[in-house]
């Protein structure tokens, strides 16, 4: 027995029977069990006949029936009226068995109502019970008013849709469900449908129907937009008995879902949508498949914390999540399907969907944007000319390094240089040169500072460096090697190749209290030394100069 197949009924609302041919039940399933009361030794083995729900014609002969209604015995032996619709079924099974395929829905309010049907001439007692059994059949929210607009009859559907017991509903008009301005609506277009169907019955024509939109009052307590459609039905003589309504906002769904789903697919940004249960993907757009770099056949089963590339960016969604509530824009790092890591911005919520908790995420590729941040960033912090660190940003910097020392009393010296004649270089080959040999000033510097030592232009041609955990005498050695790295260099102009000089002057820190302002004042008044004693050398600042 292939129980699998047929599992899929387990979760249908409405009673799914499934039977041999001779009226022996294979599978019931809870729905129905529902419906009939819990049979202790379950459905499977009984008899149609046995529990009611036997018709009168053998479905093999004849797919696809209206639907009928039967008074199905219950397990405690009481009868309930139920519609049933049969059809014959051979899906999915090895062997080539047809089966009866039953649906059954509870009729017994629908029964209960009848008598307004019988009593109008147009309708005989056989075409109501029918009448009734598609009404109880169908998943459309169905309503029947007199004349004078009194509910008459309504449906399961209508009672699950807008929550209102069946009885409460008899003999009570649109002003007793709706507020006033919406049950003024719902009389006029009743009215207008039942001048309509007299016009036209006189014309000889069948009624016309009207069709509009309203606000309807649901059973989850917001209105909500529904189409409604109305005919009206006319007694022997002519005159309007009443209308039937139907609300037909559910038959939408369905197009609403394809609708969305193919917005989703036009979004510029990843939509993935995975189950909180278990944490797998169950849908993604193509655009979150772009982005990881595999088919979504891959992506959807799969598990959606394997794509975050730092586990703490993890955690932290993790948490928000199981604290019940999301993140927004939170800047967070995937990585593709091949290891390479890229830059989002990340949104996820939580969400019910078909019944289903899952988190909706959302997620928006920003690796661009964030280069061109930091490039931007960078930018500000450099100076134009010669790419190192602008006097701003060295100090921020330099700052930094000076608190640390202090903070673990560790040594720090700066060095100030100064290009000598440097305006004599400007004068001779022109200003474009000089900026070029500004250039190979600072490139020359970085060659020979270690990779923590930080470098920046002060200003015109004199530049300033901080080295943190070097002493002056320490210093004094790196400045020494800038010195004669810089005077071994030779500078290519148009007009010919020149060399250059520079001076430089030291100073420690000197003390807990010290800052960087006095520090680099002391290698100033050093470096005003250096440039008295004959230029291209080094001082270091002493007190008492
Ligand atoms: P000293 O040895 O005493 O330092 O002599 P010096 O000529 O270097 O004297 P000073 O520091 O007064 O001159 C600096 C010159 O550098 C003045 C200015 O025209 C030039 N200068 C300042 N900034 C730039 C720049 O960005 N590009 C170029 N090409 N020249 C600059
Ligand atoms: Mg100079
Ligand atoms: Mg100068």
């Amino acid at each position: 027995m292939r129980y699998s197949a047929w599992s899929a009924f387990d979760f249908l609302p409405i009673g799914v029977c499934l039977a041999t041919g001779a009226g022996t039940i294979r599978y019931g399933n809870p729905a129905l069990e529902d419906l009939l009361g819990n049979h202790a030794a379950g459905l499977a083995g009984r008899t149609l006949r046995d529990l009611g729900l036997e018709g009168n014609v053998d479905a093999r002969t004849e797919d696809r029936r209206a639907a009928s209604l039967r008074a199905a015995r219950t397990a405690d032996g009481a009868r309930r009226w139920v519609a049933v619709a049969e059809s014959a079924w051979t899906g999915g099974l090895a062997d080539d068995e047809v089966l009866r395929l039953l649906t059954v829905t509870d009729a017994g309010g629908v029964r209960a109502e009848a008598p307004p049907f019988v009593n109008g001439p147009a309708w005989r007692s056989g075409e109501a019970s029918v009448v009734a059994a598609m009404m109880a059949a169908t998943p459309v929210p169905l309503f029947v008013k007199d004349a004078v607009g009194r509910y008459i009859a309504v449906n399961d559907a209508f009672e699950r849709f807008t929550g209102i017991d069946r009885d409460e509903m008899m003999t009570r008009d649109s002003f007793a469900v709706a507020g006033p301005g919406d049950a003024e609506q719902h009389c006029g277009q009743d009215q207008m449908v039942m001048d309509r169907a007299v016009t036209g019955w006189q014309a000889g024509g069948g009624t016309e129907g009207v069709h509009y939109e309203a606000a309807v009052r649901t059973a989850e307590g917001a209105p909500r937009m529904v189409c409604l459609t109305k005919a009206a039905f006319l007694d022997a003589a002519g005159n309007p008995a009443g209308i039937v309504g139907a609300i037909h906002e559910l038959a939408d769904i369905r197009p609403q879902e394809e609708r969305l789903e193919a917005i989703l697919e036009q979004s510029p940004i990843g939509v993935s949508v995975s189950r909180r249960e278990d944490g797998r993907i169950i849908f993604v757009n193509s655009r979150f498949s772009d982005l990881i770099g595999l088919p979504r056949e891959r992506l959807v089963g799969s598990c959606a914390r394997d794509y975050y590339l730092d586990s703490h960016q993890r955690q932290r969604v993790v948490e928000r999540l199981r604290d019940g509530g999301g993140v927004t824009n939170m800047e967070v790092q995937f990585k593709r399907a091949d290891g390479s890591p890229f830059w989002a911005l990340f949104t996820v919520n939580q969400a019910v969907i078909q019944g289903v908790p899952v988190n909706l995420a959302w997620i928006y590729d920003y690796t661009e944007r964030r280069g061109m941040e930091e490039a931007l960033r960078d930018m500000a912090s450099r100076d134009p000319l010669t790419g190192i660190f602008n006097r701003r940003s060295f100090m921020d910097m330099a700052r930094a390094q000076l608190a640390r020392a202090h903070r673990f009393h560790e040594p720090l010296s700066v060095f100030v240089l100064d290009v000598d004649h440097f305006k004599r270089i400007n004068d001779t080959f022109g200003h474009a040169s000089g900026d070029d040999a500004l250039r190979m000033v600072a490139a020359g510097c970085q060659a020979i500072l270690r990779e923590y030592d930080i470098l920046g232009r002060l200003g015109g041609e004199e530049f300033v460096v901080v080295l943190p955990g070097a002493t002056a005498d320490e210093s004094r050695v790196v400045a020494e090697r800038v010195r004669r790295h810089l005077a071994r260099m030779q500078i290519e102009t148009a007009d010919g190749s020149f060399r250059l000089t520079a001076s430089i002057g030291i100073a420690g820190l000197e003390g807990a209290t010290d800052t960087l302002e006095r520090a680099i004042h002391r290698a100033d008044l050093a470096l005003y030394r250096a440039k008295h004693m004959g230029r291209n050398r080094v001082a270091v600042y002493e007190p008492g100069l």
